[in-house]
């Protein structure tokens, strides 16, 4: 099979079918959940721990607004409060994650207006520096996606695991915020980085048919011209499948930067904001290539899931973290009807706070 490409221009409005990581990582995950954000856009609300993320997100993005010698943690964890009040004006409703409601709209700005007692600062632990020499499971992203299409699921299904989530007060919430942003201090000195691009949407055509694109947290540019792609992660250091899910991300990133700028990535980084951990990926050519074919195979995929309106669900542990159980099969649920073209996408707090698809979308 020849795979052709063609640059693209990021666009908003893609007349071509897209695929974001984003959507690609929810269809290997359970082709059910695909169809339930992509096909149908079935509202969600953002969990505490995915708002955290954008928050996490927004303020790294804005500390490099300012001049490089005041890019401090001070100056970090300062950017917490007044980012949440700025999400909080547009989406006055996202307060109701919290046990403790709504925050003082006659409060100032930042923090210090939030009520106590704020949780004992975590231990700031050595960093560890993983570097991953090579491609560790060459085939592994292809055999999960056509795992992700296959025809028939074998049975019995094992019982979900459904995993509480513990109750944040807004307070809890800021200051795990706040933790975040200062572990990120432990892996990197953003007094020393002049990032080239933040936070951008990049986009190319594969296959002639296919929009891939996706949102780079940081774009690093050398005096060389060497890219480093840099990703913030909120969650804890990568374990099997996590790892293997943010991997393929990257990848994602890079065949976009590949296709688009005729240079593949020196260096894909990961940066677990949590565990004070850096992973470094270094791809090539043959194996961007070949991760090609596989987004391009996973589409197929995809398409042939949506011409037979047939989107099976996959349950494994991550259904604790699903929105959807109550419509879902493996959980004695009604999928509704397909939708025919699909639903238009809602206008929900998720998609509007940019939980789903933009910053911090992957964040687990
Ligand atoms: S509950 Fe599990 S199996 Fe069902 S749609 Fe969600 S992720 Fe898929």
């Amino acid at each position: 099979m020849t795979t052709e490409t063609v640059a693209a221009e990021p666009t908003e409005t893609p007349v071509y079918p897209s695929l974001s990581p984003s959507r690609a990582a929810d269809f290997k995950t359970c082709p059910l959940l695909y169809r339930f954000r992509t096909i149908d856009r079935l509202p969600e609300r953002p969990s505490a721990d995915q708002l955290r993320g954008t928050l996490v997100h927004a303020v790294l993005e804005r500390l490099f607004d300012l001049p490089a010698a005041e890019r401090t943690s001070a100056s970090a964890a300062g950017l917490v409060g007044p980012e949440w009040e700025r999400l909080v004006a547009d989406h006055p409703d996202l307060v109701e994650l919290f046990a403790d409601g709504v925050s003082d709209p006659d409060a100032p700005a930042g923090v210090e207006a939030l009520p106590g007692p704020w949780p004992a600062p975590v231990e700031v632990t050595p960093v560890e520096v993983v570097t991953v020499v090579g491609e560790p499971a060459p085939d592994a992203v292809e055999a999960a996606a056509m795992e992700a299409a296959a025809p028939t699921l074998p049975g019995p299904w094992p019982a979900p695991v459904v995993v509480e989530r513990p109750k944040w007060t807004l307070a809890d919430f800021l200051e795990a915020a706040r933790v975040l942003v200062d572990g990120y201090f432990a892996v990197e000195d953003p007094s020393r980085l002049e990032p080239a691009e933040r936070e951008s949407l990049i986009s190319a055509i594969v296959d002639d048919q296919l929009l891939i694109r996706g949102y780079i947290d940081r774009l690093d540019v050398s005096p060389e011209g060497a890219l480093r792609v840099v990703d913030y992660k909120t969650g804890g250091a990568p374990r099997e499948a996590f790892e293997a899910r943010a991997l393929f991300q990257l990848k994602f990133y890079a065949l976009v930067l590949w296709r688009t700028r005729g240079v593949v990535p020196r260096v894909l980084r990961l940066l677990y904001l949590k565990d004070q951990e850096v992973l470094d990926y270094s791809p090539d050519a043959d194996e961007l290539a070949r991760f090609e074919r596989t987004i391009v195979a996973l589409w197929r995929a995809i398409d042939q899931a949506t011409q037979a309106k047939e989107f099976r669900p996959k349950p494994s542990r991550l259904c604790g973290w699903c929105a959807h159980q109550a419509l879902c099969p493996a959980f004695g649920g009604t999928p509704p009807p397909f939708p025919d073209p699909p639903a238009p996408r809602p206008a929900d707090a998720l998609a509007a706070a940019g939980v789903v698809e933009p910053p911090g979308a992957d964040e687990e």
